[in-house]
């Protein structure tokens, strides 16, 4: 049986989000960024918390993690290079681990740049990838801890997933990550579609994700960086990819 997702608001932008797995009954918490509106979530499916998959470290991704751990007892699984930064962790996975959630089989991809040891689940069957902090809607995450040379190959790594492939990430951002983004490309078509359509979302409040790594192939900039025409927008012709990207990173870190 195909996974249910449930996407909610926490905090001020970041997103909670719930798998499924209908056949088993379990239910996981991609990262834990506030108790209430995760037990709001599940109070509104009727599903049983049994799992929790951490990608980072951050307190706006483990904030809940203790509290919902007490209460349900359910499992935390979290990226082995951060286990020690993150609370109540049960299970530490790397590169190419599987963590089952019910019936239901992620891989885990190593994406450091965010924080260094920042991990994603891809749910290939179910074509869902939750990515955390390191690809957003149009946009990425801040290269806190790691190198724009890292961060540029974490998000190759995710631009390979198939293009049918739902991207949940950890904030919504869309807007003004779209208003950067056409600074980059101001005549990309496809780009300007995804603001039209995000802008309405977000009007009748609506959330702009999950998006698709095919969509977002054609229309973020930060996923772009290898692209002849990118690295001359912004007088670039020739460079390396990874050091467009960084440019890139830094003109959005300025806007
Ligand atoms: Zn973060």
């Amino acid at each position: 049986m195909p996974a249910e997702t449930r996407l909610f608001r926490c905090r001020s932008d970041n997103y909670g989000v719930l798998l499924h797995d209908p056949e088993s009954g379990a239910t996981a918490a991609i990262d834990a960024p506030e108790v209430a509106p995760i037990e709001a979530a599940l109070n509104a499916t009727g599903w049983k918390l049994t799992d929790i998959l951490v990608t980072h470290h951050h307190a706006d991704h483990t904030d809940g993690i203790s509290a919902l751990k007490e209460k349900y007892k359910c499992r935390v699984v979290a990226p082995a290079a951060e286990a020690s930064k993150i609370p109540a962790v049960d299970e530490t996975v790397r590169e190419g681990a599987k963590v089952k959630v019910g019936t239901l089989s992620a891989n885990v991809i190593e994406t450091p740049g965010h924080t260094l040891g920042h991990i994603a689940y891809w749910f290939h069957a179910d074509k869902l990838a939750f990515v955390g902090d390191t690809l957003f809607s149009i946009g990425c995450g801040r290269v806190i801890e790691g190198t724009p040379q890292q961060m540029w190959q974490s998000l190759v790594k995710l631009r390979d997933l198939p293009n049918d492939t739902d991207v949940y990430c950890g904030h919504e951002y869309t807007a003004s990550n779209s208003k950067f983004a056409r600074t980059v490309e101001p005549n990309n078509k496809a780009l300007a579609a995804r603001e039209a359509e995000a802008n309405q979302e977000l009007a009748a409040g609506r959330p702009t994700i999950p998006v698709t790594i095919g969509e977002e192939k054609l229309a973020n900039p930060f996923l772009r960086a290898d692209l002849p025409e990118v690295a001359a927008g912004i007088g670039m012709a020739g460079k390396p990819a990874a050091e467009v990207f960084a440019e890139i990173r830094a003109r959005k870190n300025k806007f």
